[in-house]
């Protein structure tokens, strides 16, 4: 920029300190030849006046000569000294003669106009004597401050001798020198007035130079600046420089005010687009690019300061249950609702300075800070605060097309500047606070803690190790043998899935289950089991005593419940098989069916049509409510094996577990009770009418070779 100022600036300055120079040579040589010029017109004037008034003087100096030698004809004649006395005399007394001299033809003086004539009779012996006698006619001799003037005296062609007269020159070149300091005063004064009109001139020059310089500078170089600098501004990225008005209607204004419309136009493209970029097209919230940036920068103000800050990592709770069973376009207005609700929250939060932000899918994160007007406050109790509030607020159900939707979330915090100092750390230690409220059972909140770390490191290993596992053949199905309580018959069993981890060996199910559960690997090992269940029932024989194939039962688990494909799964399942539908028994959890009440039924009545029967696991797990029973038909339940447990000790257990059974029957459903461990656990079932039973005392679960050797009895 200080080029563009400078060069140009430098550039005129220079130009026009040149042209000064030579506008003030140029003067100078004028004056220089002027001078000259008077100089010589001094001198020539001079020499003409001199020879002007020499030429007078000599003329009037001959005539003269002449006039006196023709008086003195004839009183030289008569040689009447006194006639040639008086004439002399008259002469004489001119001021500017010297001398008068007459002479005979030998050059013996005769009178020099003196009294007494002392000189008479001698002969003149100055050295023009020789040559004035000698001249046939009048002569001139002249030197610088004299003149001698001569004339022969004659009378008809008898010379009688001569006269000669000698000038001072004096008073003629006082006279000269005189006019000649006159015209010099004169010729002075005229240099005189023409240096001072020459100086004046020189001055208006620079003046002109200077006003150039200064109109330059503001009605050209002031505004390129301006608009350089704006321009560097925008460059820059800063939009909000000096105003840009001007009143000028020549080029330069037209250029500042289209500039300034220019910039007006960037600076609003800028602002949609850092508001396109920077927020969430749906809830129109802060997106992940905008709250980062908010983050790093506040982080960076803080840090060293000693203030915190908390970072609320908010998840909703099987969102994508929405999603799937209800469309994207429900699911984008339950986003709307929830992001409205959580900003209303945050904004009613007491002494806090919060910013929520939509981090993508259903994740949304809030920074939080104690206000600065609120004092020293600890920022983990605010977090937990508006964590509550969040978990209290969003657990109300949503109303989507007149409909009630329950929705749980689940929020980690983390806090800098202890859990991380880095705002990329800080907000994936967030994740793993979140992912550790989901871990313990949704919609709570958990802080962050570096003990989650390994947890969550664990886990993550696993899902990657999980993936493929049944490609690889590490997934196998285990079959639990089912028998009728009454006599004691085979008459179905429960695939359970097994993993052989290749390092570890084998793995819990209910450890790798939640993992796939949690990670969505479950949607793709879910029909494989499935298939693979249904292939292996095919073949099974009728055991002794049963009157037909024992069924199969498959777990289904609660994300595959939601899932749409679900129904259309099982359906190839069973036709690619060719298994008998009423053969195959799918199971599921109680929770998952009341979670989304209306899509179970749904799902139920379509099972039915396809002929599957459907159990309810885990029963006495989750809500315990039997009023559910009637809306939601099921073919049969599984009394959890936490009530057979304690079936022996706890009278309370074997009154609820009777009660159970007894209400089942009335609504014409088959009981199924799983972990029963001792013959007295089975007795007292029996006794109470239970249908089914299932556990280690009758049988563990086992590879399909020993399930199909058992049923050959
Ligand atoms: P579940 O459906 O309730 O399965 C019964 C569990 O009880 C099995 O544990 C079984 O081994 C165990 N069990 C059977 N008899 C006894 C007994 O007398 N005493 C005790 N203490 N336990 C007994 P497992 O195989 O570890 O499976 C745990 C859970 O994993 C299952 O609970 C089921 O919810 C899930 N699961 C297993 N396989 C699958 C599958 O293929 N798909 C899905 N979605 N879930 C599965
Ligand atoms: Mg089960
Ligand atoms: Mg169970």
């Amino acid at each position: 920029m200080s080029r563009l100022r400078l060069g140009l600036q430098a550039r005129f300055l220079a130009g026009v300190v040149l042209l000064l120079a030579l506008l003030v040579l140029v003067l100078v040589l004028l004056w220089d030849r002027q001078e000259a010029s008077r100089r010589q017109v001094a001198e020539a004037t001079r020499e003409a006046m001199h020879a002007l008034l020499q030429e007078q003087v000599r003329a009037d100096a001959q005539a003269e000569v002449q006039q006196l030698a023709q008086a003195l004809a004839n009183p030289l004649y008569y040689f009447d000294l006194d006639a040639i006395g008086t004439l002399a005399r008259a002469t004489l007394r001119e001021s500017d003669v010297e001398y008068v001299l007459v002479y005979d033809p030998a050059g013996r003086i005769l009178h020099d106009g003196s009294g007494d004539i002392a000189a008479y009779g001698q002969p003149m012996r100055d050295p023009l004597a020789a040559q004035v006698v000698a001249a046939d006619g009048p002569s001139l001799h002249a030197g610088p401050q004299w003149l001698d003037v001569s004339a022969p005296i004659t009378i008809g062609d008898q010379r009688l001798g001569g006269v000669r007269i000698g000038y001072s020159l004096a008073a003629m070149n006082a006279a000269e020198a005189r006019t000649m300091a006159a015209l010099r005063a004169r010729f002075d004064a005229v240099a005189a007035r023409d240096l001072h009109w020459l100086l004046l001139a020189c001055a208006a020059l620079a003046a002109i130079a200077l006003l150039a310089v200064f109109l330059l500078q503001r009605l050209l170089l002031r505004p390129i600046r301006l608009l350089g600098d704006a321009a560097r501004g925008i460059e820059e990225g800063h939009y909000d420089g000096p105003p840009l008005v001007t009143r000028r209607s020549d080029e330069l204004g037209d250029l500042i005010r289209t500039f300034a419309r220019m910039r007006e136009s960037v600076l609003r493209h800028d602002r949609e687009i850092r508001r396109v970029a920077y927020s969430d097209a749906l809830t129109g919230l802060s997106n992940r690019l905008a709250f980062r940036e908010l983050l790093e920068s506040r982080m960076r103000e803080l840090n060293g300061v000693g203030r915190q800050l908390a970072l609320l990592f908010a998840d909703l709770d099987d969102f994508k249950r929405i999603n799937d069973t209800l469309g994207h376009e429900a699911g984008d207005d339950v986003l709307l609702q929830v992001a409205g609700r959580i900003d209303a929250i945050v904004q009613a939060q007491p002494a806090v300075r919060a910013t929520v932000a939509r981090f993508g899918g259903d994740e949304f994160v809030i920074l939080l800070e104690a206000a600065p007007e609120a004092g020293e406050q600890d920022v983990r109790v605010l977090a937990a605060r508006l964590a509550d509030a969040l978990l209290e607020h969003l657990g109300q159900p949503l109303l989507l097309h007149g409909r009630q939707l329950f929705l749980g979330v689940s929020v980690g915090i983390s806090v800098f500047p202890d859990d991380a100092t880095s705002a990329s750390l800080l907000l994936k230690n967030g994740d793993i606070a979140m992912y550790q409220a989901k871990v313990a059972g949704k919609n709570c909140q958990r802080f962050y803690s570096r003990t989650m770390d390994q947890a969550v490191e664990r886990r993550v290993r696993m899902e990657h190790d999980l993936r493929g596992a049944w490609q690889r053949g590490e997934l196998s199905l285990a079959f639990q043998p089912i028998y009728r309580t009454a006599d004691r018959v085979l008459v179905g069993a429960e695939a359970l899935l097994r993993w052989q981890h290749p390092v570890d060996g084998p793995v819990a199910p209910a450890v790798f289950i939640e993992v796939a559960e949690q990670s969505g690997l479950i949607e793709a090992i879910g029909p494989e089991v499935l298939r693979a269940a249904c292939r292996e029932a095919l073949h099974w024989p009728a055991a002794p005593g049963a009157p037909e194939p024992p069924f199969v039962a498959v777990n289904v688990s609660p994300r595959q419940l939601r899932s749409v494909g679900l129904l259309g799964q099982i359906r190839e399942a069973l036709a690619s098989s060719g298994l008998a539908p009423e053969r195959l028994h799918i199971e599921l959890t109680e929770t998952a069916v009341i979670a989304d009440e209306a899509h179970a039924i749904e799902l139920l009545g379509q099972l039915r049509e396809v002929g599957a029967r459907v159990w309810l696991d885990d029963f006495g797990t989750g809500y315990s409510s039997l009023s559910h029973l009637r809306r939601v038909q099921v073919d049969g339940l599984k009394i959890d094996r936490s009530f057979i447990a304690d079936l022996l000790r706890d009278p309370d257990d074997l009154a609820l577990t009777g009660a159970i059974i007894a209400m089942a029957h009335s609504m014409g459903i088959t009981v199924v009770a799983e972990g029963v461990e001792k013959q007295g656990q089975y007795d007292l079932l029996r006794e109470r009418g239970c249908d089914l039973v299932q556990g280690y005392w009758l049988g563990a679960p086992m590879p399909a070779e020993a399930f199909a050797r058992l049923l050959e009895g």
